[in-house]
């Protein structure tokens, strides 16, 4: 492992060449009577940096969990990197996957939650180090070479000793974006990540993601309601309304001249 802590280094995505990275299908997704996701089709190609907009309840985080296999489809189905990501092909039919397959697909994704969610008994270091070492087999040494480096992407290297509650909201998400970087996904997943954070603290978080998505060329996929980081970092927008795509576009298109009236009537009240 490099100690190089160049940016493009430490995310480096193998498979970075405008293939189809995540496919929904048909993908359907109900809590007892709410169709949260209704027949949701989408692709995305690896290296784009994809948002997803639309009111309360309209579906985002639904996306982002399925993913992350925290919750299954009741229909239709998802692949991560030409794999099924719930399913299996044996015998020429589709049949549900086993963990270790599924396990396996994972390994791609990454996840910063809205609540950050670090380990709280562990010291910044070992926050990063825990995966990689457990998940993935790297030595201690290299866990910790990788880890370094992502800290100083994400500006607390002087942190690397203290534990999670020694540090502002702001910080541990960082910490949290190091932590998920340090799998090396080829997709990052990034669920309202400032939502929890004081107003001061958004700032630093944000730039640290424009940073990686305008240094690095790993796959995005955002639900936030940051308008304007949406609009510098998005290859392209989609706007949710009730479980369905109902525009999606380049961020000019959405932002300035949206042909939707949902996306008119969205706009104007975040805006
Ligand atoms: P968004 O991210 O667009 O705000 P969500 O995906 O979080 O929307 O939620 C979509 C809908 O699914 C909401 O109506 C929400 O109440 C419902 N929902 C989400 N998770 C659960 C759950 N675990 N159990 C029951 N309903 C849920």
């Amino acid at each position: 492992m490099s100690a190089d802590s160049t940016p493009s280094k430490e995310t480096a995505n193998p498979a970075v060449d405008g293939s189809e990275l995540i496919r929904f299908d048909h993908v359907t997704k109900r809590f007892g009577t709410n169709t949260v996701l209704d027949s949701l089709d989408f692709t995305v190609s690896s290296g784009k940096h994809v948002t997803l907009i639309g009111p309360s309840g309209s579906g985002k985080t639904t996306i982002l969990r399925l993913l992350m296999t925290l919750l299954k489809p009741d229909e239709g189905t998802i692949k991560v990197g030409g794999q099924y990501l719930t399913h299996e092909e044996k015998g020429g039919k589709l049949v549900p996957a086993g963990e270790k397959h599924t396990r396996e697909v994972r390994k791609n994704i990454g996840m910063v939650f809205q609540q950050f969610n670090l380990f709280p008994n562990m010291k910044v270091l070992r926050n990063i180090t825990e995966a990689p070492v457990h998940v993935l087999g790297l030595s201690k040494d290299e866990a910790e070479e990788r880890a370094r480096g992502l800290l100083d992407l994400v500006g607390l290297t002087e942190h690397i000793d203290k534990y999670p509650t020694q540090l502002s909201g702001g910080q541990q998400q960082r910490v949290a974006i190091a932590r998920a970087l340090a799998m090396r996904p080829q997709v990052l997943l990034l669920d309202e990540v400032t939502s929890a954070l004081d107003p001061e603290l958004v700032a630093g978080v944000l730039d640290v993601l424009r940073d990686i998505a305008h240094t690095t060329d790993i796959t995005m996929l955002c639900v936030t309601h940051e308008m304007n980081f949406a609009r510098d970092i998005s290859d392209d927008v989609l706007m949710f309304d009730a479980g369905r795509v109902i525009e999606s576009g380049s961020p000019e298109k959405i932002f300035t001249e949206p042909e939707h009236e949902r996306t008119r009537e969205f706009l104007s009240a975040v805006l």
